[in-house]
């Protein structure tokens, strides 16, 4: 492959400081061996693929993310003839260079962004201010697969299937006793089936309808089985497949899951939609990691999120800043492991700093504790006493503990009324260890540095999050499938931090 020839009488358009510029010089002192490695010749295309990343990326920068747009743009717009050299790829091939070249090398691509940004002093790895939000899939919002659904027709058909076979039985027991018991022993009521115990139980009766060919209930029963029974079965066990540990997922983009979309209008019903659950880094604005998961809630995506951080810089940055919904106990255990400065907020922190809040005797927070004793002692001088210990396994496997207290008598009790709605007596649960790292990421949010970047958060990552789905009007995925979602969101990623550069 040949040096790029650049169209000299276009050079003296474009402005020394415009984007493109920023992109191309960007993209020029990259190291782009692994996207060199794509292309081995061999019928690969005849384009350069440092060309088309560029092409790509400055397509992303100007808001067009459609490949028939950007093919539209290579052919009218002069910035777009200056950074694709007037070369003209059709938007199959911008999008087979999207969806499949990309796929193999994005995470590369935008590492050696960050690298760079890191070797430029615009980023440090310091201070990673962490936040997610909700991105609507290419996909039908009426293509819903819900578990719970799947689960209650698969066990309907279970009792229609075990119904089937025991009248079956029931007719035969008496002329063919090698069958009769053996059938309601495998296939029993309440006890599970799948694909294969039903193939192997229509073989049998295949078998017996051969020997008693006449046998008309029988071979009605079999043809039900075959043509409408088994072929259910098989659906719904091939959603619960997709399905995985998610509610739900869409028929368009499997991938994608339903989940409540940020910015509907308030006060109006909100239905779930497809779409991914976005979790983006950003230091000074520029966006320093992102992962898409397929779960609606943040609190489990933060590990997932800061191991992909460390396996792409080899360490995790000093701090980690994110809102009231990451404080759990498992994603303080793991800052706090990994020593990483927590500032972390959790769902009460706002609120325990109010009057009513600190000067409320009644809530669980606030119940005086007798260390030796292990009990708590509530406003009307009762003791609640340490009844068990439960415990509960998160997404992501970890192991909460909380004790659980109850009072000793809260009959006749005059702050009743005041205190707790329980019908007898008073129960709290805590968790001593999660009470011990709330109060550790309290004293760091409290600190001077915790106040500094707190009033930063709002201006980091959100405002990034913003730029990108109000200003850039980039509020649905184009692709369908997580891997190419990924590559989505990952150029308009590299597409903002190259245009932040540039400004
Ligand atoms: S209701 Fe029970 S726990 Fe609450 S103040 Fe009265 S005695 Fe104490």
């Amino acid at each position: 492959m040949g040096q790029l020839q650049l169209p000299t009488n276009l050079e003296d358009l474009i402005p020394e400081n415009h984007v493109v510029r920023v992109v191309n010089e960007t993209i020029d002192n990259m190291d782009l061996s692994i996207l060199m490695r794509q292309y081995k010749g061999g019928g690969a295309s005849s384009f350069h693929p440092q060309m088309m990343l560029k092409v790509l990326i400055y397509a992303y920068t100007q808001r067009i993310y459609s490949s028939r747009q950007i093919a539209k743009a290579l052919r009218e717009n002069v910035n777009f003839m200056w950074i694709s050299a007037n070369n003209r790829p059709d938007f199959r091939t911008i999008n087979r260079f999207r969806g499949v070249v990309m796929r193999e090398i994005m995470e590369e691509i935008f590492t050696a962004v960050v690298a760079l940004l890191i070797e430029e002093g615009y980023v440090k790895l310091e201070n990673y201010f962490v936040d997610g939000t909700k991105m609507e899939a290419n996909a039908n919002k009426h293509t819903a697969v819900w578990a719970k659904s799947t689960g209650r027709y698969k066990d309907q058909l279970q009792k229609k299937i075990q119904e089937l076979l025991n009248d079956i039985d029931r007719e035969n027991e008496e002329e063919n006793e090698e069958y009769g018991d053996r059938d309601l022993e495998e296939l029993g009521e309440g006890r599970p089936i799948d694909t294969e115990k039903i193939e192997k139980k229509m073989q049998e009766l295949n078998e017996r309808l051969r020997k008693e060919p006449k046998d008309k209930k029988l071979s009605k029963a079999l043809r039900k089985l075959e043509r409408d029974y088994l072929p259910r079965w098989k659906k719904y066990e091939e959603q619960e497949k997709k399905l995985g540990d998610r509610n739900s997922y869409s028929k368009t983009d499997e991938d994608a899951t339903f989940m409540r979309m940020k910015g509907e209008p308030p006060g109006g019903k909100v239905w779930p939609k497809p779409g991914y659950n976005i979790q983006m880094g950003t230091e000074n604005q520029f966006v320093v990691g992102y992962s898409v998961h397929q779960r609606p809630g943040d609190f489990g995506c933060l590990i997932p999120h800061l191991e992909r951080v460390k396996r792409w810089f080899g360490k995790l940055p000093e701090k980690v800043i994110a809102d009231g919904g990451y404080g759990s106990e498992e994603n303080y255990d793991y800052l706090e492991s990994a020593k990483v400065g927590p500032y972390v907020k959790y769902n009460s922190f706002h609120l325990e700093q109010t009057r009513k809040y600190r000067q409320n005797p009644f809530l669980a927070d606030n119940l005086v504790y007798d260390e030796q004793k292990d009990e708590f002692i509530c406003p009307a001088g009762k003791r609640l006493i340490y009844q068990e210990t439960s415990q509960q396994r998160t997404e992501n496997g970890y192991l909460t503990e909380k004790r659980h207290y109850e009072c000793e008598d809260c009959n006749s009790c005059v702050l009743r009324e005041q205190c707790t709605r329980a019908v007898g007596n008073r129960r709290i649960q805590i968790s001593f260890r999660l009470k011990e790292m709330k109060k550790r990421a309290r004293d760091n949010l409290h600190s001077e540095e915790g106040q500094r970047l707190r009033s930063r958060r709002g201006v980091e990552v959100e405002s990034v999050f913003g730029r990108l789905k109000w200003n850039w009007g980039f509020r649905r995925f184009l692709l369908r499938g997580k891997q190419k979602v990924e590559i989505e969101w990952g150029l308009l990623c590299i597409a903002h931090n190259m245009a932040k550069m540039a400004a």
